[in-house]
């Protein structure tokens, strides 16, 4: 049998190169750091090939409740370690994946080639990094995005075909798409706008009541965002219509007045910080005529 090359840590789900001898390495850095956590019992490793043996998963794909027939979720069932989804965008121009997942299998790049394939896969932030070489290879070896302020959290990469973007925004697919890098929860935190549906994974977590977003530096450990960070993200998402919100869960979203939500939710997360940010979001809900 051939060395193993990789291990995939069962808290996070990433996909780590093993050590010159073919082991696990000593620990997953992902899971290492204030942000995350090494679970009960110490730091465990599966593999790719382990997975797809047990017969124990499968990826479950549901169209979004934002635009079902463009935008489709790919979540692994039972739920393996953060549990978010993936979601396939049919553009105009082509298919891309917003984020990824750990588990991939034959059913679902069948699956994904049945909707004409992937150009493209952009992820927000190292938690999702999952098994993003894995799936770039499946598709013919397509480029993966991820912003370059978090590349220090690239385990395995996609090689030649790993994009680190640069700036504040990027544009895909003829300006069809539209990446952010407004950071907060990662210094290279991303988030993707088509079709005014902004596509927001951690950098702001839509909340439970699907009426408000917030926003966190860490969500598992309960650490908060410093409220000059969360300013940061309102004023880099503030010059974009926005309509739809979807967050990294099947159930995170939340339909029209994006826009707003971002803005009223961030001024109340920064009063209840304690700071006096009255003149600063004023300023904006007069020129926007928001309430
Ligand atoms: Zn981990």
């Amino acid at each position: 049998m051939a060395p193993q090359t990789s291990f995939i840590c069962v808290t996070c789900g990433t996909n780590t190169p093993a050590d010159t001898e073919g082991h696990p390495p000593s620990c997953c850095i992902i899971c290492d750091e204030p942000r995350q956590y090494v679970r009960n019992g110490g730091q465990e490793w599966t593999t790719l090939e382990e997975m797809r043996a047990s017969g124990k998963y499968k990826n479950a794909f549901v169209p979004t409740e934002a635009d079902p027939e463009h935008m489709i979720s790919i979540v692994t069932k039972p739920t393996f370690a953060i549990g978010q989804r993936a979601i396939l965008i049919k553009t105009q121009h082509g298919n891309v994946l917003w984020d990824c997942i750990t588990y991939l299998d034959e059913e679902t790049i069948e699956f994904v080639k049945s909707h004409g394939g992937l150009k493209a896969i952009i992820i927000s932030h190292p938690h999702y990094y999952s098994s993003l070489k894995d799936w770039s290879e499946a598709f013919g070896g397509i480029p993966v995005y991820t912003h370059v302020n978090d590349k220090q959290w690239v385990q395995r990469s996609a090689g030649d075909n790993h994009i680190f973007w640069e700036g504040g925004a990027l544009d895909l697919l003829d300006g069809e798409i539209k990446v952010l890098c407004p950071g907060g929860h990662f210094d290279g935190s991303a988030l993707l706008l088509w079709n005014k549906n902004l596509l927001v994974a951690d950098t702001m977590m839509v909340a439970a009541s699907r009426k408000s977003v917030s926003f966190m530096y860490s969500f598992p450990n309960y650490w908060p965002l410093h409220p000059d960070a969360v300013k940061a993200i309102w004023r880099h998402v503030r010059p974009y219509e926005i309509d739809n919100l979807l967050g990294a869960w099947l159930e995170k979203e939340i339909k029209g007045n994006g826009r707003n939500i971002i803005y009223q939710s961030a001024r109340t997360y920064t009063e209840y910080m304690g700071h006096d940010a009255s003149k600063f979001y004023d300023d904006d809900a007069k020129e926007l005529a928001f309430n």
